[in-house]
This record gives C-alpha cells, sequence and structure tokens, in this order.
C-alpha cells in the first residue's frame, strides 16, 4: 500500500500537468476512489484539502466490478466466479481507480 502522501503527490503532480501553468484558478476536484484501493476516502479528501486551501474536493467511489474473459459479463466481487458461465478467468473492470476524474475552475 502506498502511504496517503505518495498518493496525494502523485494526484497533485498529475493535476498541474493538466491545469495551465498559470491565469487559473482552480475551484474544485473530483477524485474517483475505487472500492478495492486501501485508502479512505475520508482522509484522502482531508490530505488533499490540506494540500489545495480553498479548493472543493469531491471524492467519488467507484464499486468493484469484475469482466467475465469467457462470456463477458460484468459482476460484483462477491459474486465471483461468473454467475453466468461459472468461469474464473476475469479481469477488473471498476474498483482499482485513483485518480483525478474532473478538476473546475476559473482563468483570471
Ligand atoms: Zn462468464
Amino acid at each position: 500500500m502506498e502511504s496517503l502522501e505518495a498518493v496525494v503527490e502523485e494526484l497533485l503532480a498529475g493535476l498541474r500537468e493538466q491545469l495551465p501553468p498559470s491565469g487559473f484558478r482552480l475551484d474544485g476536484i473530483e477524485v474517483h476512489l475505487g472500492a478495492e484501493v486501501e485508502l479512505s476516502g475520508e482522509e484522502l479528501a482531508s490530505a488533499l484539502a490540506k494540500a489545495l486551501p480553498g479548493v472543493e474536493i469531491k471524492i467519488t467511489l467507484i464499486p468493484s466490478l469484475l469482466h467475465c474473459l469467457d462470456c463477458g459479463a460484468d459482476y460484483p466481487p462477491d459474486e465471483f466466479p461468473c454467475p453466468v458461465c461459472g468461469s474464473a478467468a476475469a479481469e477488473h473492470l471498476h474498483g482499482q481507480e485513483l485518480q483525478i476524474a474532473r478538476a473546475w475552475g476559473q482563468t483570471v
């Protein structure tokens, strides 16, 4: 598991790449946090709020979803193996997200 500080640093580095270098006031960000990421949404929100004072922080939790490689069905992990065909061949479709999905603000 990555430390919270490292995660915040990574998110902020990605954010800086998306935003214009100057003349822009960031008002808010939305972070997608997958259910399988071992991080508390509240801890992440407060760490981000500390790093970005005055910026609205929205954390959206993304539920886990598996994708069956044999029949193509999508199903939640607690139904594993595939409830449609019984196959154990699956890939993670959702649940491992940790990214800034949206950032908004104004040019100043
Ligand atoms: Zn299946």
